[in-house]
């Protein structure tokens, strides 16, 4: 059995037309306007939180928006619009439903996300790109309280899919730096077919 991992954005979903537009359409739905003031702020928050793994970073991002500038609306109300425009800006990379239904079509493969999200938005991305039905295991390093490279979450991985080998796919060096790290087989997502990348993978 194989175990053949993504990571998921900019690998198996991309944001449209980016994260920074996503950013600004979510602080139109609650306010009517995104000064870039409260953009960079709220980012400044988000990744804080995020880098330490803080178990509600988008939350976190909007708290020391309203700590640090004149942004008033509500915590609960801005961080549903953030993940309302996060999902509506999340596309499939083209081909990868074909992909991974290819690869789990074969009974010696088991197919997941490793990502570095949060699981809920992860998760809502995964489905609103329409890949739920094709992977067995949904990974965050969030769960694993560290992010790729870091060891725990590729240890999580493999106890949540139990294979005699493992691959990463993925498009940063976290993922190609992480999986070499544990002994996986890796190929780095350059943007092109997704099923290049599964074919560069350098098994043993
Ligand atoms: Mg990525």
């Amino acid at each position: 059995m194989r175990a053949i991992y993504f990571d998921l954005d900019g690998t198996l979903v991309h944001t449209r037309p980016s994260i920074e537009a996503a950013l600004a359409d979510a602080f139109q739905r609650v306010a009517g306007e995104s000064p870039d003031e409260w953009l960079e702020t709220y980012s400044e928050g988000f990744v804080e939180q995020f880098r330490a793994c803080r178990p509600a970073p988008y939350r976190g991002g909007v708290e020391h928006l309203r700590a640090e500038t004149d942004f008033g609306y509500g915590v609960e109300e801005t961080v549903g619009a953030l993940l309302d425009a996060e999902v509506a800006a999340t596309a499939p990379t083209p081909d990868a439903a074909a992909t991974l239904e290819r690869l789990g079509d074969d009974d010696d493969n088991a197919v997941g996300v490793l990502t570095n999200g949060v699981p809920e938005w992860q998760r809502a991305k995964l489905a609103a790109a329409g890949l739920t039905e094709h992977v067995d295991a949904v990974v965050t390093a969030y769960e694993a309280g560290a992010h790729k490279p870091d060891p725990a979450p590729f240890d999580l991985a493999e106890r949540r899919l139990p294979a005699d080998a493992y691959a990463l796919v993925g498009d940063a060096d976290a993922d190609v730096d992480g999986a070499a790290d544990a002994g996986w087989a890796r190929a780095r997502y350059d943007g092109g077919q997704l099923a290049d990348a599964v074919d560069d993978l350098d098994w043993p």
